[in-house]
């Protein structure tokens, strides 16, 4: 029997790559509900190619039209809860969508006791401590699809978890690596996404710049694996192919190398608790030569620090600092405040942050409204 699964964010960057992971095995897999939030005529040649029992559209608007298109015999549901209110239609659910909207999608996977396999950091970063509430759920399970949360996943099955030493996360340094802050107060938007070493979608490619995913894969790293910030290191590693680290009590270090390419993290949690039967690419030991670390350079990229003191003050914290920087990176995007502004705009918005526990979804959605308020205000002073 194949296993079922969910693409939710089928029409981006990790969904298009699951969907290339799923033709390349295709007894094993069967796609039974396709969401996105807008990209209509990309969604319905999903489903034609497909044929999904349903898909779910965020933009309430474009339902019929979208309906129009589909092939019959699958339905179609609509409007900002509709891609969390299938995911429980499969046994694995790919949450591949971008930044704080997936958090529906989180929570209702895993109270639902489904396997989460988790591209969407977002939600477990802001929403922590509710999303910790809610893994418990019998057969619920979150399989991570970030290249370094996997590499983690997968060393950390050569010893028990009171053994853990350190988790050591590698970074590639972005494409500003080894600039200085006066060269990099003049980056573009276009300098800031070309990224060395992965393909990715234009949010996650800036937090790549700053180092901000680094910051907030850190607190991903610590709610997934429940290690303390003490024990989690941040290396830079610019070719991307050692993707983490586990030091373990003994002083053994378990490595997990491979290409940097998505399809293999998410192959990883697709077929997860078994491997996938072909490989999209492997190392080519006689080219490969030389892999590089140095530590991060805090001055020039102080995002980093940034989301890691935010991981540390936990509760509403981190929920603060990812909307925050949700909305500082789009006004970059926007070209409304320059590359170092970003830091400057998350430095006065966590200035302005109020701590305060987390105890259910609706006040993460909350803090999460009131950081966007805040630091739209901060944007716009800057902007002027
Ligand atoms: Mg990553």
């Amino acid at each position: 029997m194949p296993t079922t699964v969910a693409v939710l964010g089928s029409t981006g960057s990790i969904g298009t790559q699951a969907l290339e992971v799923i033709r390349a095995d295709p007894e094993r897999y069967e796609v039974v509900a396709l969401g996105a939030w807008s990209s209509v005529e990309q969604l319905a040649a999903q489903a034609r190619e497909l044929h999904p029992r349903v898909v779910a559209l965020g933009a309430d608007d474009r339902a019929a039209e979208l309906a129009a298109m589909v092939p019959a015999g699958t339905e179609v549901v609509a409007g900002d809860d509709a891609l969390a209110s299938v995911a429980n239609s499969a046994e694995v659910v790919l949450n591949a969508v971008v930044g704080f909207a997936g958090l529906g999608i989180t929570l209702a996977a895993l109270s639902g006791g489904r396997r989460l396999a988790l591209a969407n950091k977002e939600s477990l970063i802001a929403g922590g401590p509710v999303v910790q509430r809610v893994r418990g759920t019998p057969g619920a399970e979150i399989i991570p699809v970030d290249s370094e949360h996997c590499a983690l996943h997968q060393c950390l099955r050569a010893g028990n978890r009171h053994e853990v030493a350190k988790l050591v996360l590698t970074a590639s340094g972005g494409p500003f690596r080894g600039r200085s802050p006066a060269e990099l107060a003049s980056v573009s938007v276009d300098d800031a996404l070309a990224h060395p070493t992965w393909r990715m979608g234009p949010k996650i490619t800036v937090d790549s710049s700053t180092l901000m995913n680094k910051g907030l894969e850190v607190i991903e790293a610590h709610e997934l694996f429940g290690v303390g910030y003490d024990r989690i290191e941040v290396v830079v590693h610019p070719q991307s192919v050692v993707h983490s680290m586990v030091e373990f009590t003994d002083g053994a270090t378990l490595a997990q190398l491979s290409l940097p390419d998505m399809r293999l993290p998410i192959a990883y949690a697709l077929a997860w608790p078994e491997r996938a039967r072909r490989p999209f690419g492997a190392l080519d030991w006689a080219t490969l030569r030389r892999l590089d670390f140095e530590a991060p350079d805090h001055a020039a990229f102080p995002c980093l620090r940034l989301a890691v003191e935010a991981g540390r003050a936990g509760g509403s914290a981190p929920a603060w600092l990812n909307a925050a920087n949700e909305v500082a990176v789009a006004a970059f995007l926007d070209r409304l405040i320059p590359w170092t502004a970003v830091a400057e705009v998350l430095n006065e918005a966590l200035s302005e942050h109020d701590g305060s526990e987390l105890e259910c979804a609706e006040a993460v959605v909350d803090v999460d409204r009131r950081s966007r308020r805040s630091t739209e205000k901060i944007v716009k002073r800057r902007a002027a």
